[in-house]
């Protein structure tokens, strides 16, 4: 096993320097971003016992570094530290980091090892674009506030000139960025937008305010039927058709307020409903399984045997986020109810996995859409309930895709 700690960590750097600096150099400057009256740059016993991993930093820099500026520190490391490195270099010390960092046991997948961005070991693992600065940075501060250098020598031992330079065939995988923060703050509007109009249309129940049209929540290849949020004023939107979205453009001001009346209805329904919603759907999702637990099956239908994150198999966005929504909210009663059915030899659960993974093979015949199979397979269900609760149906459907014994696993 690998250990990350500043010993390792200053000796890639060290392994990874242009010609003409020197090791003390390098590793003085380093220590400056977080301690700037702490100048050991012409100290080469200080800095050797710290790159050699004998000893333990200066309460000089831990004292400090809990409390340093990640973004200061990172633009430190871009002015300071990025022009002592060989540019050649870059990629062989990302992929010895992230090597190092993917090897150590003693770091959690979940645990922050880049600390400018909050970056994971799981997300570092994942990731093959990075930026440079930020990356050390990040990495830095967390060796120094979370790590011992002390006893580190065997560690630093295996950080070699071969070792390194094992990394030279993988070094085009690795690309780098000028910022992340474009990216995840358009996405993260993006995600602000669909569960806006997801809660907006749970309120008309999937249709225009207006018109009644049914709507959907994705847009591509649906011109008229998809959900438009219109802003009525500062506070309050409402959930149209494309139509009436064009029209309320020029509506008078009496027609705009009859239409936020009826929203305000509406939200009134929704508080109804969600406060009675968790134990009703409950109930509801009960009474479902057992109704429908006799459906015929084949016994040759095959259930996956490993489960597959909903990420991997489904390919609409949207219909992702309604699924991870049902799911999310109410998982634990399917699972509650799954588990007191079989209990009282009610209900077969595989059987009745099976009889979904069934209905999903005769679905998948005729339709290619994914939201098509999904709503193919709810409406099936309720259909075979006697038309009695659709929600619930819905939901156990969802449950049924989480569990993954319908849609395939899209490779990747
Ligand atoms: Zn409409």
């Amino acid at each position: 096993m690998k250990k990350l700690c500043f010993g390792t960590y200053a000796t890639i750097l060290k392994l990874c320097k242009a010609k003409s600096v020197t090791q003390k150099w390098l590793c003085g400057t380093v220590l400056l971003s977080v301690a700037p009256s702490y100048d050991v740059r012409t100290d080469d016993g200080t800095t050797s016992d710290l790159i050699l991993g004998k000893k333990n930093l200066s309460p000089n820099v831990t004292d400090f570094a809990p409390t340093a500026d990640a973004r200061t520190t990172s633009n430190y490391f871009k002015q300071n530290i990025l022009p002592l490195l060989d540019g050649n270099k870059k990629s062989l010390i990302v992929l010895a980091l992230k090597d190092i960092i993917a090897s150590d046991n003693t770091i959690e997948p979940d645990t922050i090892v880049e600390k400018v961005n909050g970056m994971t070991k799981e997300t570092i693992a994942r990731r093959d674009a990075f930026v440079l600065d930020d990356f050390l940075a990040g990495i830095f501060l967390y060796t120094v506030v979370n790590v011992e250098n002390r006893n580190c020598e065997e560690s630093v031992k295996e950080i070699t000139e071969e070792y390194i330079q094992f990394f030279d065939a993988q070094k085009t995988s690795i690309s780098f960025l000028t910022a992340y923060s474009k990216f995840s703050i358009e996405t993260a509007d993006e995600i602000a937008i669909d569960t806006r109009s997801l809660v907006l249309l749970t309120e008309t129940g999937g249709k225009c305010q207006k018109c009644g049209r049914l709507l959907g929540i994705k847009k591509e290849g649906n011109d008229v039927n998809y959900a438009k949020v219109v802003h009525l004023s500062e506070t309050e939107d409402i959930i149209l058709c494309v139509d009436c979205e064009r029209e309320i453009q020029s509506a008078s001001e009496e027609d705009k307020l009859a239409l936020l009346s009826d929203k305000h209805d509406l939200e009134i329904l929704m508080v109804a409903r969600d406060a009675m919603s968790r134990y009703t759907l409950e109930k509801q999702i009960e009474d479902v399984l057992r109704e429908v637990h006799l459906m015929d099956v084949t016994n040759d239908t095959r259930l996956r045997i490993k489960p597959v994150k909903v990420e991997n198999k489904i390919t609409e966005k949207r219909l992702k986020e309604r699924i991870l929504l049902d799911v999310r909210q109410l998982y634990e009663g399917v699972n509650n109810s799954l588990d007191r059915l079989s209990g009282e030899n009610k209900l077969n659960v595989d059987t009745f996995a099976k009889n979904v993974k069934r209905m999903y093979e005769d679905a998948a015949e005729t339709l290619t859409s994914q939201s098509d199979i999904y709503n193919l397979l709810a409406e099936t269900l309720f259909e075979k309930n006697g038309y009695k609760y659709r929600e619930a149906c819905q939901i156990i459907i969802s449950y049924f895709v989480q569990r993954c014994e319908v849609f395939d696993e899209i490779t990747k």
